[in-house]
């Protein structure tokens, strides 16, 4: 569990702003936006009021030019910055997705004049205290920026306003992406870890590629790989050769390797890129696939017969027992929660107590409204799986 509330920052509104997020199970990220405004504490007073009046709170405001920082609700669940992405729910996209109004303007990227100070550190320690990885997937925030539906959907990192499917802003403007990065102390995702540079100035952020860590501290076979790499490349700058864990040796090696690339300045840091790594290995790297932790025990839940079920498919008996088995395990698991009496608990019928128990479950989780009608979605019926012992189906 990372940080929920920033203690450096000052609270904004009344601390509620959103509810849980749709996808828990990928990785947290963040958004950045421009309010379209000036800085200062009267603009962040106007500002940060105005916000609440139309109901598009972020999670953090921040000042550029004196690093006030405000905080209108927690990390761990949604904001409202950002539109829909049709049915996507793209606030609630992710483990986290925390969303920072920068007070400034698009049109002049508020790296070239601001000033982060220890609120700004403090931010970005919550960031990464979700894992959220020093990384930018979709790339630069210039006009014409990508708006990829894959990458958003399953990567972890920065993300500009410009980069988000379905909303049409371009801000936060052609910020320096790796001056948000490098900033703040503490580039890995470990939040009360060192500082992100060694003492002899070696970087120390960490990246994740292809489901693979790579940077300071991250181990494995693929890290050995690269050292081996690097030194058939002629890129070494080790003492007693590559091993299984990164060390600034990994990273002064990996640096020349981006240099020989005609990488320069914050681009041959020795952190690998997507690219140098994909040219020096040949290929990228690939998570091997893992293995099951209880094969064949974990019962599976088929999330489109509970649907049918609870709604009465015409196709199915009235109050019929029709894929009693997938709701069975459902009711098991509500009356686990104390939401279904035992009576109920195993008739294996989806009817209106059943709809009335998974109601009070989504509740539980901070869903409200149309949102929790006690038809089971894959969010949801997901985090019951989790808490209770089944696999959904989607
Ligand atoms: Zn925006």
């Amino acid at each position: 569990m990372g940080e929920i509330w920033i203690k450096e920052a000052e609270r904004l509104g009344d601390g509620s702003i959103g509810g849980a997020m749709d996808s828990p199970s990928t990785p947290g990220r963040v958004v950045w936006h421009t309010t379209e405004s000036g800085a200062g504490n009267a603009s962040f007073n106007s500002v940060g009021s105005y916000l609440r009046t139309v109901a598009s709170e972020p999670h953090l405001l921040y000042d550029p030019t004196t690093d006030r920082l405000g905080q209108y609700g927690p990390l761990n669940q949604s904001a409202r910055a950002l539109k829909n992405d049709g049915s996507t729910r793209t606030n609630r996209t992710g483990k986290v997705c925390i969303q920072i109004e920068v007070l400034a303007r698009a049109a002049t990227p508020f790296t070239g004049y601001w000033k982060p100070g220890p609120n700004f550190k403090a931010l970005m320690r919550a960031v990464r205290s979700w894992g959220v990885p020093d990384t930018w997937p979709a790339g630069s925030c210039a006009p014409g920026a990508s708006r990829n539906r894959t990458t958003w959907a399953t990567k972890g990192g920065h993300y500009g306003h410009c980069h988000i499917p379905g909303n049409d802003h371009w801000d936060p403007g052609n910020i320096d992406r790796n001056a948000i990065l490098k900033a703040a102390p503490g580039g890995s995702s470990t939040p009360s870890g060192g500082g992100s540079t060694s003492t002899s100035g070696v970087s120390r952020a960490k990246v994740t590629i292809n489901g693979l860590a790579y940077g300071y501290g991250a181990t494995g076979a693929h890290v050995t790989a690269v050292g081996k790499a690097l030194v058939a490349a002629g890129c070494s700058a080790y003492v007693d050769g590559p091993g299984p864990t990164w060390s600034d040796a990994d990273t002064k090696s990996y640096q020349k390797w981006q240099k020989k690339c005609g990488y320069s300045g914050t681009g041959a840091d020795g952190v690998p890129g997507e690219a140098s790594l994909k040219k020096l290995m040949g290929t990228l790297p690939k998570a091997p696939a893992k293995a099951p932790a209880k094969p064949a025990v974990t019962p599976t839940v088929d999330l489109s017969n509970l649907i049918a079920a609870a709604r009465k498919d015409p196709g199915l008996k009235q109050g019929g027992t029709s894929h009693a088995a997938d709701v069975k395990i459902v009711e098991a698991a509500l009356k686990a929660e104390g939401l279904l009496a035992a009576a109920y608990a195993a008739d294996g019928s989806f009817g209106s107590t059943t709809v009335a128990a998974y109601r009070k479950w989504q509740q539980k989780l901070g869903y409200s409204g149309s949102d929790a009608d006690g038809i089971p979605g894959k969010a949801s019926l997901e985090k019951l799986g989790t808490a209770h012992g089944f696999k959904v189906k989607a």
